[in-house]
């Protein structure tokens, strides 16, 4: 089965590893039965990843979200802190602060940085950032395959309230508001950067033309997801693809389950409730993204009002705390998909 998931980086890497170790107990379960080779049986997966975090800091182009899911994926990631490599040292970010480079605030890891530097490297020798991608995850097995969602340079930047001149406003890096600022600067608007010349980077709108699933991670409804579909071209296809579209709710009971994405979603007008940010993606057939949205069991009260508005929904545990709890998660994503198929 060729299944497409679009997606950020916390939310992302948690949902793709599950979804990974779902396809893996499946293709198994599958091969048992039929005393055939799980290879042949392979499942293909594309993860379109976001690309509105990526920023260009002392010197090296950063892409945190796609860092974040190679990372996740290949296992060298720093689960307990929750981004970075395991077993980072910070020397280099020591020095750089000594000499005034980049952010005093923004702590570059040792490993992480030999990262940028090779990306860095690739596309000072004329390599696009997709095909910087796929030499980055030559280097480990991943099975699945990560393509950021566009070639072009589409960072974000947030216009917020100006704290040093009140009633003024000021406009500043995603990653300034987000990690400086830990999103308490009420933001006004979210702009990315070169849209109007934005094309999907090779691959994606075949990826999502070509699936038999595709499914929105739960990840940050705004500069994730939203930054991901603003791509002129995303959206389309998403629109034309015969594969259902389903999404995972990031918000659980009214809250987000990890990070700050309450900020994104009152700053564009959008409730933190998992219904709101369905009606807020909106059902495939009145123009919108989804044709299935997955609730978690608290929120199984608003599955009725959901199905009434034109979306298959479901309510389920979606907390993804391990790798049978994540795995689960993705199982119901690939259920509500094929019961949307037939
Ligand atoms: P970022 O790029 O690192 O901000 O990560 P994403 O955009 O991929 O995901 C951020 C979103 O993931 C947040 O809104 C969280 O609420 C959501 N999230 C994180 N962990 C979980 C989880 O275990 N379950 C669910 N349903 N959502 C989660
Ligand atoms: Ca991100």
């Amino acid at each position: 089965m060729k299944i497409t998931v679009l997606a950020g980086g916390v939310g992302g890497s948690r949902f793709v590893r599950g979804l990974r170790e779902e396809l893996r107990r499946r293709g198994s379960a599958h091969a048992e039965a039929s005393g055939t080779d799980a290879a042949a049986t392979a499942d293909e997966v594309t993860v379109v990843v976001n690309t509105g975090d990526d920023l260009w800091l002392a010197g090296v182009r950063l892409m945190p979200d796609f860092d974040s899911l190679l990372y996740a994926l290949a296992g060298v990631n720093d689960a307990e802190r929750g981004w970075g490599r395991a077993g980072e040292t910070e020397r280099v970010s020591a020095e750089l602060r000594e000499w005034g480079v980049g952010w005093p605030w923004f702590t570059l890891g040792d490993l992480d940085l030999g990262t940028h530097l090779a990306r860095t490297a690739w596309l000072r020798e004329g390599l696009t950032p997709s095909q910087v991608g796929e030499r980055l995850q030559r280097r480990w097995e991943l099975g699945v395959r990560l393509v950021p969602a566009t070639d072009t340079e589409v960072d974000t930047w947030v216009e917020t309230a100006d704290p040093d001149a009140p009633g003024g406003s000021r406009e500043m890096h995603f990653q300034e508001w987000w990690t400086k600022h830990r999103a308490a600067l009420p933001a006004i608007a979210f702009t990315q950067r070169n849209l109007d010349r934005a094309r999907p980077a090779p691959g994606v709108v075949e990826a999502i033309a070509g699936a038999d699933a595709v499914i929105l991670a739960p990840s940050n409804p705004v500069v994730s997801i939203g930054t991901i579909v603003a791509i002129p071209g995303i959206r389309e296809a998403l629109a034309e693809t015969a594969a259902p579209v389903v999404g995972v709710s990031p918000i659980i009971g009214g809250a987000v389950v990890r990070g700050m994405a309450d900020a994104c979603l009152s700053a564009i007008g959008v409730e933190t409730d998992a219904a709101a940010v369905a009606r807020h993606y909106g059902a495939r057939a009145q123009g919108g993204l989804i044709d299935g949205w997955l609730v978690d069991d608290a929120d199984a009260s608003a599955v009725a009002a959901l199905e009434a508005s034109g979306l298959a929904a479901k309510a389920a545990p979606l907390w993804m705390r391990d790798p049978d709890s994540s795995a689960a998660v993705a199982g119901t994503a690939l259920d509500l998909a094929a019961r949307l198929r037939d």
